[in-house]
């Protein structure tokens, strides 16, 4: 059910080498090697984390990055030959999560994945208290000393929602950030799934329920 890494690089020994050290790694890999190809595939898939060269056929690296940007949160980790351009790379400019300088050692970028997943999978809630927290690792989310466990299911939603305080997210979008195959699910296994989300966060001591539930349209997170 993971979602896979995206490598966008037409290098074709520099990607096959990258591949296959995030397989070791237990990351599930997908991999283009032009520019123009990703906003296609992203309308289909979801990636975990994208890995962007620069220099690309089709579309460059900075376009494509700003392009996913404009709707996705996605962590990018840029892949770059040019020192002069990592200032834009990582300001609000372009919004990549991080970089790294080419040629570089398959194993830094295993190792930056990594780190860039682990920051941002860990989110911090951002509603008016900032003690609820998400954990990824234990799969759970927390406020004022209670920890509530959530389905991977669940965690997905919350995490994907959490991020976005305020937008509405129809059940398509709450299906896509749910599985990763976009099997078919009938809209009342999305509801069934915030119903039990909602109920679990009615546990934790907050003084309403952070999930809001937007008649005909879909949800959102206060
Ligand atoms: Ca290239």
């Amino acid at each position: 059910m993971s979602q896979p890494v995206l490598i966008v690089e037409d290098e074709v020994k520099l990607a096959n080498l990258l591949r296959d050290y995030l397989l070791a790694d237990g990351y599930e890999v997908e991999w283009l090697t032009r520019g123009d190809e990703v906003l296609p595939w992203l309308e289909k898939n979801n990636a975990r984390l994208i890995l962007l060269d620069l220099m690309l056929p089709g579309t460059d690296g900075l376009t494509v990055c700003r392009d996913v940007r404009k709707d996705s949160d996605v962590p990018i980790i840029m892949l770059t030959a040019r020192v002069e351009e990592i200032d834009r790379l990582l300001g609000l400019e372009l919004g990549a999560d991080d970089y790294v300088c080419k040629p570089y050692s398959p194993r830094e970028v295993c190792a930056r994945v990594k780190t860039v997943l682990k920051r941002v999978e860990t989110v911090p809630l951002e509603e008016g208290t900032d003690k609820i927290q998400l954990d990824d690792n234990k799969m759970e989310v927390r406020a004022g000393g209670v920890a509530v466990a959530l389905s991977a299911v669940e965690f997905r939603m919350l995490a994907a929602m959490s991020r976005r305080p305020g937008w509405v997210f129809s059940r398509d979008k709450l299906m896509s950030t749910m599985y990763t195959d976009k099997r078919i699910i009938s809209e009342r296994t999305i509801d069934s799934h915030i119903k039990k989300l909602r109920k679990k966060l009615d546990d934790l001591p907050l003084d309403e329920n952070p999930i809001r539930s937007i008649y005909g349209v879909g949800y959102k997170f206060v």
